[in-house]
């Protein structure tokens, strides 16, 4: 029987893995992207999660997609969702979208602020956080399983932790039924997040989101986008094969691997893979896993 809602996919007590693929941004990508998403749900993740372009730009893909890898091979999908540059109408018509499209998981996200509005004056916005995207959803009748993301290292907007966590306690309690993290390099950080929002009264299971690096341009832009730390052991990693890509690729991978298996032995069961429509690093990194799956 397929699981279809991620919430009770979460109640297994065994590893399960799962892999984020993200749309093309232009008709032409599409193929290529189809052909990644479907090499990569054909090793039958735990779901498959497809993200939203930056300001809805490829809006349209992420349903064609999400759509596409629940029907062909029956792999539970998560469609992503923004909603800080859309208007209530545009958010109302994708929700009626999902649910045509019989998506049952959604995650709800605000999107960053585009650069040219950064300082301009939100108060007339229709969106400013993703708590209302959450209320929305849940206020459409779609009986949705809705994932919010969670910031380890903190929102890089945050000024502390305990705000973050605050805000994002009123955001699980307007109707979030699991998590995601952002990346991470050092476990001890998760565990320490897990600690503080537990005690905080967050009680949703969370999803590690861990991010392979494969290749040494990836990382800069990773730790733009993320504000992650690098560990030393990562640093050293990079400095003796970043310019080797083989090397660098079966590393990060390796890499990866260990934190997966850290997370299991720690006794957490659930791991979102951001394996950004690679086919080939899911499957080295289920390959590396092959004995541990399913115990
Ligand atoms: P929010 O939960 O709204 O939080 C953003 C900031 O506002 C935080 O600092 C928070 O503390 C603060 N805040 C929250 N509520 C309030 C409030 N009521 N009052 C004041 N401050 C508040 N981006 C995409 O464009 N497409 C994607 O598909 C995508 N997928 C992602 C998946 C994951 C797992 C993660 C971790 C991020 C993803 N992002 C994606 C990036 C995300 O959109 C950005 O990190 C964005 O800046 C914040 O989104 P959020 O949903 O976490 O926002």
């Amino acid at each position: 029987m397929i699981l279809l809602k991620i919430s009770e996919l979460l109640k297994k007590e065994t590893l399960s893995v799962s892999f984020e693929v993200f749309p093309p941004k232009t008709e032409a990508g599409f193929e290529s992207v189809k052909t990644a998403t479907e090499e990569i749900a054909k090793l039958c993740p735990a779901f498959m999660s497809v993200t939203y372009g930056a300001g809805g730009g490829t809006s349209k893909y992420t349903l064609d997609i999400a759509k596409n890898i629940k029907e062909l091979y029956g792999v539970p999908t998560l469609a992503h969702l923004t909603c800080v540059s859309s208007t209530k109408e545009t958010v109302k018509e994708k929700i009626e979208q999902i649910k045509a499209a019989g998506i049952s998981n959604v995650m709800a996200l605000r999107g960053d602020i585009p650069k040219e509005l950064e300082n301009a004056d939100r108060s007339g916005w229709d969106y400013k956080h993703a708590v209302e995207l959450v209320r929305e959803l849940k206020e459409s009748n779609g009986d949705f399983c809705i994932g919010g993301a969670c910031y380890p290292e903190i929102h890089p907007e945050s000024t502390d932790s305990r705000e973050d966590i605050r805000y994002l306690k009123e955001k699980v309690d307007a109707g979030c039924d699991f998590l995601t993290t952002q990346m991470f390099f050092d476990n001890n950080l998760l565990y320490s997040f897990l600690y503080k929002i537990r005690e905080a009264g967050i009680t949703v299971p969370v999803i590690p989101g861990i991010m392979p690096i494969t290749n040494a341009n990836q990382i800069d832009r990773a730790i733009k986008l993320s504000g992650s730390f690098m560990p030393q052991r990562f640093k050293s990693l990079v400095d003796k094969f970043g310019s080797d890509p083989d090397a660098m690729k079966q590393a990060g991978i390796a890499y990866a691997t260990d934190q997966i298996i850290d997370l299991y032995a720690n006794g957490i069961t659930n791991v979102h893979v951001y394996s950004m429509n690679k086919p080939e690093v899911a499957m080295k990194i289920k390959d590396n896993l092959s004995c541990i799956l399913g115990k």
